[in-house]
């Protein structure tokens, strides 16, 4: 039994949710919980599949043990044996497990006389449903979003579980319906229609992209174009929240991956292996009718904003919140830009990238390292490892590394925390666990669904944030609001020529 081979990664995101636990201690608490997927003979419906397809690439990249169970009268095997590889090709160390388990997530509608905790955990349609107490079971729609959220929300649940001596008081979903078309508890039958979505933009292949994808692919009847706009390729660290990917698909190009990732649908796929500046260029499309924007920083959404799309979606995770910001009507509502005019001017990024890396004072040296993406030299080692206290022989095999690749694995990747002990200030960085990207990516893709439909205009609130990590409840949880515009008037939303532009050009 082991922890994944990306596990720094994993230890990254624990340590952004409870800050005062060491690395073994986590380790000890994974490797003490059995986490159970159970389900029964459902499991011929649509919804059911999605469910389970997404559990299993949820908690394999977490858990070193996972167990299934079938409750059902005919034969499972040959099922569990197909998810059984899914969650070794995802995670290799994972050990799958017959033990008693202390944690369980059943699907289905058959109440099971299981060992140690469990939620029931199910969807219909839009809903997704949560239980402590019974079967909750699952619709035959062909709408994936009830039953993607349903996963996230069963994943929040067995990490608050497994880690609830941080927590204090442990609170479970106990009877939830969480309505994703109107982001409140309450009920809807709303079936999923044969749709043709149009031409669609998603910027950002990251986590939240791969969220959004994962909703994409399990779209059996939607028609329309996806253009997917990444430049980057999947790294070893980032398998530890990109739900679409497995151990086959580090070094891959995001924007084919995803095409590759969505061969069997109708949706026809065009990958881009560009920055959206280079897109827009590239392709001289003026008239950009919708984009989703799954990217991680403030100047990308600037330029995504700059170049006046009709509509923008937008998803984001900050602090244990998964956002979504709706921006239909430019120079009227909030633009993208509105929430991002800082307040100082943000730190440089190379003075960031040197903070990361434990040597703030060479600022300089790391700025040019990042310019021209040199190769990891000794003199960049020997100053890290000076800077944070660790032996340069621990950090030799980043040598001759490209600086951009070894940033990404050696910081953002966790490596460098898990040398220098559990005690260095990471603040800058968000690592968000896999269930609060991949959520927030389905619901980036629900909003593209639902615009379509009709259920997104004006009158619905431009702004949604979910607490994955806590009980929802329809209150507090999810939090519609009203995002306003820039009270400075220094946004690009004030400019009368960039209104003048996004005027003509949507007749607004
Ligand atoms: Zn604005």
């Amino acid at each position: 039994m082991a922890l994944a081979k990306y596990f720094t990664k994993d230890l990254l995101a624990i340590k952004q949710v409870f800050s005062q636990g060491s690395r073994e201690k986590f380790e000890q608490l994974l490797n003490s919980h059995v986490v159970e997927i159970a389900f029964d003979d459902e499991v011929s419906k649509m919804e059911v599949q999605s469910l389970l397809d997404l559990l299993v690439r949820l908690t394999s990249r977490l858990y070193p043990q996972l167990k299934f169970s079938y409750l059902g009268k005919e034969k499972g095997s040959a099922i569990i044996s197909d998810y059984i590889k899914k969650a070794k090709s995802i995670n290799s160390q994972i050990e799958i497990v017959d033990s008693a388990s202390s944690f369980s997530i059943i699907l289905g509608r058959t109440p099971a006389g299981v060992e140690g905790k469990r939620i029931y955990v199910g969807s219909d349609g839009w809903n997704a449903k949560l239980s402590t107490i019974n079967p909750v079971g699952c619709g035959s729609s062909m709408n994936p979003f009830g039953a993607g959220v349903a996963a996230c929300l069963a994943s929040s649940n067995a990490f608050r579980y497994v880690f609830q001596e941080f927590i204090g008081r442990l609170e479970m979903d106990d009877e939830v319906v969480l309505d994703v078309s109107n982001l409140n508890q309450g009920t809807s039958n709303n079936d999923f229609p044969e749709i043709d979505l149009g031409v669609i933009h998603l910027v950002g292949m990251g986590a939240i992209g791969n969220g959004f994808l994962w909703a994409f692919s399990k779209m059996q009847n939607c028609q329309g174009v996806l253009k997917v706009i990444d430049d980057q390729t999947v790294s070893l660290s980032n398998l530890q929240r990109y739900v679409c990917t497995d151990e086959l698909s580090i070094d891959k190009v995001k924007s084919a991956f995803a095409k590759e990732f969505l061969k069997a649908n109708s949706i026809i796929t065009e990958p881009y292996n560009m920055k959206w500046a280079g897109y827009v260029a590239k392709t001289n499309e003026g008239n950009i009718d919708m984009v989703a924007v799954a990217v991680d920083s403030a100047k990308d959404r600037i330029g995504i904003q700059s170049s006046l799309p009709h509509r923008i979606v937008n998803a984001y995770t900050e602090n244990n919140i998964t956002g979504i910001t709706r921006h239909l009507n430019f120079g009227v509502t909030a633009c993208l830009v509105c929430g991002y005019i800082p307040e100082k001017k943000m730190k440089d990024y190379s003075q960031e990238v040197a903070d990361n890396l434990g040597i703030p004072n060479l600022e300089n040296q790391v700025r040019h390292y990042i310019a021209y993406d040199y190769p990891v030299d000794d003199n960049l080692l020997m100053w890290i490892s000076q800077g944070n206290g660790i032996g340069i022989e621990d950090l030799s095999k980043f040598r001759g590394q490209r600086f951009s690749n070894f940033y990404s694995d050696a910081v953002c990747g966790g490596v460098l925390l898990s040398l220098t002990g559990a005690t260095q200030n990471n603040s800058k960085m968000e690592a968000p666990l896999a269930f609060q990207s991949a959520v927030a990516g389905i619901l980036l893709a629900s909003e593209v669904v639902l615009l379509k439909l009709g259920a997104r205009n004006e009158q619905f609130p431009n702004s949604s944030q979910l607490y994955p990590l806590l009980k929802i409840k329809s209150s507090t949880n999810p939090y519609n609001t009203q995002l306003s515009r820039d009270s400075s008037q220094r946004c690009i939303c004030y400019d009368k020529d960039f209104k003048l532009v996004y005027d003509k050009m949507w007749n607004s």
